[in-house]
């Protein structure tokens, strides 16, 4: 075959060929003239636009204008006013500069200008085609500035348009492009809409950048803005933007970058910034960052690309550098205010079936599933009670104590004499007199020793074993005795000694209990006393059919984590996190204590026996709901006390709880190491008489079991004291809530036991961390 001729191109042919590199759709056209308004100083640029700009493109701008007599050459190539030798190059802090835009556009669509300078008297109004004017320059009426309408753009290259998809996804790049200038351009108005729509977009003159953002994309966007900002002299760059937040995501994201004014892309720049969200941004989320980039002219090549879309510059891995740390500093410093878009579910019984099938079926340990198991080498606790000072311990730590309150009530000298020392316990609530009248009255501390060493070593609950004879009499029981003559220890000694005492004395928390085990299948190495009341019996299976196996797996190998208060603890289980409900788990592994340790319960022996009468007496001024016609109060109690009283041999062969015909000698041990809340304890006795069906044998045991379980879960209101209360759940509670406790449905829904995170879930939020 014969080698083709050389021929020199048809310069129109040319043009248009360098005219399809510059505009490749109509939103490269309108950024052009965008820049050419902004370089001529307009403050109000208004665009209308028909089929995505492909029929028809207006810009108006209330700007320079073009001189009259420039209008001819104005469409031709490289016909600029903005360069005029070389080295201006190098300082150039104008959008354009080589004088391709209007040529470029001449030469594939149909371009008009119309434009007034300040000077002139009147507007002029001109056609150009493939960069020649067509026709004659005409005068007519106008406003100062330019308006440039391109219209059929690549009429007269077909492949072009037809690459093209959709006008309405040439409208998207077009809002892109105003959208960006305009929140560049905070101070010069913008205005973008559908030739007789309605405005798309409207932003006012002087607005700001933010103003402008919410404009643009909305509220939702502009409220997660966080301001940057850099100042680097040596390496002559500045950067200020506006970034969102890490409450923030948005699918596809979107990164507007200006270097020097210029709308650019840097894949580079993005990158980073990308890199740095997604450490905090759940996955496939992004974020929306404007940057707007100041170098030294000398330091950029804005002339790499013909359509200067593209820029290279110098420093750029350090600049990128200091990019990257300053939005990581910024989206750390903010990280406080984060809000959390956690949902704690209830498990119900479903969803915690769910969660021991995944956990215990014995399938492949993925990395992200395995878990610590002992607790003891490191707590949360550990962070939050650093410094802890002496003074602070001596309260709060106190576990030894027990803070009693007896109010005075009219007449109360029988309980004085039982007294001991003034503190600043707290038992309002108690205290407050029927009137309402809210005057602390006397109280009273009594220390109640519960010191290790004579508990502590103790193994749980019976270690002798005999409890008492069948006839009620005591041979030789477990006990804690109550006594007003502690002596003060060195209280974090103590409790140093007795974390170890206490946790083998209730059980490793480490090793693995079969969830099988339980109240139900306990077995022990001393004699009890099998009950033989067939009430009892049933009521003890009542608690196993209503027991959730699965629960009774999360809480027989739990591992605590903290105490959040004393009401609330968070434990885990396997790759979970719970909240559990402390009272009222406490109450129901006491009211099931109770049932199964029947006629089996140790005792909790008052060194000074306590008064019932005057115990009663408070319990009743305690209640609020007391009705004065009811009678006197003193009176109700002695006849309240002649109820109990009368029980007496039950309760105390039944339950451990003792007292001879006016006095309360011991309480029932439920659980080593355990104390109640002795403030409680009127309240307590008053209820035994209301509120425990007497009549029934069933009932009463129900209803006794649960009243006793109530009054043992209450802790003390006093804030001083919840530290010993976190210990004590920690140490004493929970090890038996592992061992024996066995935990009803109901707690999967009524909000007991919550799951409030999963190891798995949050590794899918920080898995590129
Ligand atoms: P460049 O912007 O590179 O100079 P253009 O082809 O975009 O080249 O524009 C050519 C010239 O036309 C500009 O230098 C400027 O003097 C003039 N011009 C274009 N648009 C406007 C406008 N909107 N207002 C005033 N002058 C304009
Ligand atoms: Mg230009």
């Amino acid at each position: 075959m014969e080698p083709g001729i050389i021929r020199k191109l048809d310069e129109d042919v040319v043009n248009r060929i360098a005219a399809g590199e510059i505009v490749q759709r109509p939103a490269n056209a309108l950024k052009e003239l965008i820049e050419n308004s902004l370089d001529a100083h307009a403050t109000n640029i208004i665009i209308t636009v028909k089929a995505g700009g492909l029929k028809y493109l207006q810009i108006q701008d209330n700007g320079t204008g073009i001189r009259c007599d420039n209008l001819d050459i104005v469409c031709e190539r490289f016909t600029t006013s903005k360069l005029k030798e070389f080295e201006d190059l190098q300082a150039i802090n104008t959008y354009g500069f080589r004088g391709e835009a209007l040529a470029s556009i001449s030469h594939i669509a149909h371009l008009s200008i119309m434009t007034k300078t300040a000077a002139d008297k009147c507007a002029y109004k001109v056609s150009y085609e493939n960069g020649k004017v067509k026709g004659q320059i005409k005068a007519c009426a106008g406003n100062t500035g330019t308006q440039i309408t391109v219209e059929d753009i690549f009429y007269n290259v077909v492949a072009r348009k037809k690459a093209l998809r959709s006008p309405n996804e040439e409208y998207t790049h077009i809002m892109d492009v105003v959208g960006g200038y305009a929140i560049h351009n905070s101070k010069v108005a913008f205005t973008l809409k559908k030739f007789g729509e309605n405005t798309d977009i409207r932003t006012p003159l002087n607005s700001s950048t933010v103003e402008n953002v919410r404009i643009v994309h909305g509220n939702q966007i502009a409220r997660e803005l966080l301001e940057i900002e850099i100042k680097e002299p040596t390496l002559k760059f500045e950067l200020h933007g506006y970034i969102t937040n890490v409450n923030y995501s948005h699918k596809k994201g979107m990164m507007l970058l200006f270097i020097n004014h210029r709308m650019v892309v840097s894949t580079s720049i993005r990158k980073a910034v990308d890199s740095v969200y997604s450490t905090y941004l759940p996955k496939n989320s992004h974020s929306i960052v404007y940057l707007s980039i100041e170098l030294d002219p000398k330091n950029v090549d804005v002339n790499v690309h013909p359509t200067k879309h593209e820029v290279q510059f110098l420093y750029e891995e350090q600049i990128i550098d200091k990019i990257k740390s300053c939005v990581e500093s910024k989206l750390l410093s903010c990280n406080s205010s984060r809000v959390m878009y956690t949902q704690a579910r209830l498990p119900g019984a479903s969803a915690v079936e769910e969660i021991i099938k995944k956990t215990t079926d014995g399938a492949k340990v993925y990395a992200k599933d395995l878990v610590r198991v002992n607790a003891d080498t490191q707590k949360i606790d550990k962070f939050f009670r650093a410094q802890t000072n002496r003074e602070n311990t001596e309260t709060s730590i106190n576990d030894a104590k027990i803070a009693v309150g007896v109010g005075k009530l009219n007449d109360n000298d029988s309980l004085e004499t039982l007294d001991a020392r003034k503190t600043n316990s707290n038992v309002n609530d108690i205290n407050k007199d029927s009137e309402g009248k809210n005057e602390v009255n006397k109280e009273y501390n009594r220390n109640i020793d519960c010191n290790n060493d004579k508990t502590g070593n103790q193994p749980i609950s019976f270690t002798n074993g005999e409890g008492h004879s069948q006839n009620g009499k005591i041979n030789k029981v477990p006990n804690i005795e109550i006594s007003n003559n502690m002596e003060q220890v060195d209280i974090e000694e103590n409790v140093v000694q007795r974390i170890p005492k206490w946790s083998n004395a209730v059980g490793n928390s480490s090793t693995y209990i079969d969830p099988k085990q339980s109240f139900k299948t306990r077995t022990f190495e001393y004699e009890r006393i099998e009950t033989k009341l067939t009430s009892v019996k049933q009521l003890r299976m009542e608690i196993e059919s209503q027991c959730n196996m699965n629960l009774r797996e999360i809480l027989a190998n739990l591992i605590f984590i903290a105490c959040i208060d004393s009401y609330r603890s968070l434990v885990q289980h396997s790759t979970k996190l719970y909240l559990c409900d402390t009272r009222r788990l406490t109450e129901e592994l006491f009211y099931e204590t109770i049932l199964y340790d029947f006629q089996n319960l140790g005792f909790i022996k008052l060194s000074n026996a306590l008064p019932l009468e005057e115990l009663f007496v408070l319990g009743l001024s305690a209640d609020d709901a007391w009705d004065s016609e009811l009678g006197d109060r003193r009176e109700l109690g002695v006849q309240m006390v002649g109820m109990l009283v009368s029980k007496r041999d039950m309760l105390l062969e039944y339950f451990s709880l003792e007292m001879n015909a006016k006095e309360l000698l011991a309480l029932p041990l439920l659980l080593d190491g355990h104390t109640p809340y002795m403030g409680a304890l009127p309240t307590y006795l008053v209820r035994l008489v209301t509120e425990v069906n007497w009549e029934s044998e069933k009932e009463c045991f129900d209803t006794f079991s649960r009243q006793t379980a109530i009054f043992y879960s209450q802790v003390n209101p006093d804030s001083s004291t919840s530290s010993s209360e976190q210990w004590t759940q920690e140490h004493i509670i929970f090890p038996a809530i592992r061992k024996n406790f066995l935990p009803t449905t109901q707690f999967t829904t009524n909000g007991t036991i919550l799951q409030v995170a999963s190891l798995g879930d949050l590794y899918k939020v920080f898995e590129r961390c």
